[in-house]
């Protein structure tokens, strides 16, 4: 079983900085670039997460994504970012048209903490909202979803990320289910509720939102699929139904 997250302050940020530089010397090479970091990989690299900045298919598609996006808007964008991730962070602390807020219900070096189904912002506050691989943790997705919808402008745009079964109709989910054994067994991790179906869609309708769904090989070409070593993950672009 998955064990539960551990963060020792001093401790986690100096091993990492340490890995991080190690793995620069040790996976050098031209074989594959991350989007996130901009950097270069050997195919000797353990996995296809990066070895510098830890991005993987999740992070580099939100990536590719914003930039596509940006080129489409002028800022500043009031952005939330919710549960940052180090790579996504710092590329998006480097993008000019970016007012970036983190957020998360836990986690440490976040602006600022909160439960997402009772988020403590302004109606309509944010251009932009990004949270990737966090409804899928949250046992009331409906009262968050309802929470997104609210802070984000009538202009603004979402991107919700989560583990997603194409083929299925209807999302897979039980809230009698809290064994962390069996919730590993059947949703593939020890902490998840549930594991989306095609209904994500109806779900966030209800809520307010309109959603597009993305399948990465749809609009990243064949050659960035390969060189970022991508596989073919799904985005969903969410916007306010009522835009008046
Ligand atoms: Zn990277």
């Amino acid at each position: 079983m998955a064990t539960p997250y551990y963060y020792l302050p001093v401790l986690s940020p100096v091993y990492r900085t340490l890995h991080r530089r190690i793995n620069l010397i040790r996976y050098q090479g031209n074989d594959f670039d991350c989007p996130v970091c901009m950097r270069s990989w050997s195919k000797s690299k353990p996995s296809e997460a990066c070895p510098f900045c830890g991005s993987s298919t999740r992070q580099k598609a939100l990536v590719i994504w914003l930039e596509k996006f940006l080129e489409t808007r002028s800022g500043p964008l009031k952005t939330l970012l919710f549960a940052p991730d180090f790579g996504i962070e710092r590329w998006l602390r480097k993008q000019e048209q970016i007012d970036l807020k983190t957020t998360d219900y836990s986690a440490p070096n976040v602006d600022f903490h909160c439960d997402i189904t009772d988020i403590p912002e302004a109606d309509e506050s944010y251009d932009l909202i990004l949270c990737s691989h966090v409804m899928e943790h949250i046992v009331d997705d409906q009262a968050a979803y309802q929470e997104l919808c609210r802070i984000l402008r009538p202009d603004g745009c979402m991107v919700i990320q989560v583990p997603y079964a194409r083929d299925e109709a209807v999302t897979d989910e039980d809230a009698s289910v809290t064994d962390p054994a069996e919730r590993e067994r059947r949703w593939g991790q020890f902490d998840h509720v549930r594991r989306y179906g095609k209904d994500i869609v109806d779900r966030m309708a209800r809520a307010g939102l309109t959603c597009e769904v993305l399948p990465l090989s749809t609009w990243i070409h064949p050659a960035d699929m390969e060189r970022f070593e991508l596989w073919d993950d799904v985005v969903f672009e969410c916007q306010k139904k009522d835009k008046t």
